[in-house]
């Protein structure tokens, strides 16, 4: 009798370590209220660029026609990502090579391109205590880096596997520098950056690992999200993702830049018509003419800009991946869909929110590929389950 008992005891523990056990591991359900994505809720379409330099972006150093020319170009769907870490990256090349070619911090140096890539540069070049940075660019407004939807993911790129770890290091610093402008330690960039839930099918998809194994980033919790209409979606959350809300960032990083740097509007055809002879080449897409670099493909991407939403319903990002296809003029797809808390300059705080997205190589501001924006928003109506 007393072994009877004791086995039944030992049964019971069991199940009770089994139901606690599996409590815990059971994934935490967070609610979310999807977007309003009827017609009313819709504004401004957006078609744009990525400049994408297959295997790798550019990021080096050299002497070209008697010039020191640093390249700093083709990062994809991920400049903003990136962008500080790789202007650090840059610059230190550059300031290491005019050491040992003796030339001072006085020297006249060049910054070619006014994106995300250029602004980044010079304002690193500022840091570090170059006094004589000149911007040149073909347009200062309205480019790639204001309409970048805001991710901080290293995802939209075509890295061969040799550079990863470089570009690992590089997205792993450009965390640092978002988290140290979210923390107050920088005196601008307030109302760019900040820390939001961050969702993705899985680990591998979001190219944030090397940013927790590199102790920046906290482990990815399992979630369920559940959108209040019968439709569950299990997910992996990074609760300290980083949302950067890109135009807002290229208007500071232009009040940061001005007064310590000089602004000239100009298009560029070669860079042996500039005359300084150190320059820093950011050019993006125009890398691909003007440097005559034929890895450089353009990857078009279609965005739709939310309004009159309740902000507290998008103050999440998430990124999915739908399969490949063909648009209708023949161009290969990989359709996705993302949400960001994005907003244009000035805009109201309840026109908030993106939807995207394609990426689409090789086509071009000719072959717009109008009905994607359609599609797009089907696919994020399917995702939430809106009938
Ligand atoms: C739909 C979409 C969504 C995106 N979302 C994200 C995201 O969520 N997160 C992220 O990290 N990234 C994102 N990106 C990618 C990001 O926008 C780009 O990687 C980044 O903006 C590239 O910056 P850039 O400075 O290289 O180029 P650009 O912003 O294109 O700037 C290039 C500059 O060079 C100048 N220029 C070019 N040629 C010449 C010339 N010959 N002479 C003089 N000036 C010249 C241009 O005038 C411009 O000033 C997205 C991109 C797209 C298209």
């Amino acid at each position: 009798m007393g072994k009877q008992l004791i086995s039944i005891f030992f049964i019971f523990s069991l199940l009770y370590q089994g139901i606690l056990f599996a409590e815990k591991s059971a994934p935490e359900v967070r609610q979310i209220t999807p977007p309003k994505l009827d017609s009313l809720h819709l504004g401004k379409r957006i078609l744009c660029h990525r400049p994408m330099r297959e295997g790798t972006p550019r990021m080096s150093i050299g002497h070209e026609g008697g010039k020191l020319i640093a390249h700093n170009y083709g990062f994809g769907g991920s400049g903003w990502t990136l962008g500080p870490g790789a202007a650090q990256y840059v610059v230190n090349l550059l300031s290491d090579e005019m050491k040992k070619m003796s030339l001072t911090q006085s020297e006249p140096i060049a910054v070619v391109g006014a994106g995300v890539l250029g602004l980044f540069s010079a304002l690193d070049l500022v840091t570090k205590g170059f006094k004589n940075v000149t911007i040149y660019a073909e347009a200062f407004e309205n480019l790639t880096s204001h309409n970048a939807g805001g991710l901080l993911a290293p995802v939209s790129m075509s890295n061969v596997p040799k550079v990863q770890p470089l570009i690992d290091r590089i997205g792993v610093e450009a965390y640092r520098f978002y988290k140290s402008v979210i923390e107050g330690k920088h005196i601008f960039l307030k109302d760019g950056v900040r820390l939001v839930p961050t969702y993705f099918e899985n680990r591998k998809d979001s190219g944030l690992e090397p940013y927790v194994t590199a102790g920046v980033m906290k482990p990815a919790k399992n979630v369920i999200l559940d959108f209040g209409n019968g439709t569950k979606r299990s997910m992996v959350a990074y609760d300290d993702g980083i949302f950067m809300n890109t135009a807002n960032l290229m208007q500071d990083l232009h009040n940061i830049l001005k007064g310590k740097v000089k602004f000239i509007k100009r298009k560029i055809t070669s860079l042996n018509e500039i005359t300084q002879n150190v320059i820093i080449n950011c050019t993006g897409k125009g890398a691909g003419q003007l440097v005559n670099d034929s890895k450089m493909v353009s990857v078009q991407g279609h965005l739709i800009m939310l309004k009159d939403q309740n902000p507290k319903d998008i103050d999440y990002m998430l990124l999915v991946y739908f399969d490949k296809a063909k648009t209708k003029a023949g161009f290969n797809v990989e359709r996705s869909f993302y949400i960001f808390p994005k907003q244009l300059l000035g805009s109201k705080p309840v026109d908030i929110g993106v939807i995207g997205g394609t990426f689409i190589e090789g086509a071009g501001a000719s072959t717009p590929n109008e009905e994607e924006f359609g599609i797009m928003v089907q696919g994020a109506k399917d995702f939430y389950g809106i009938k």
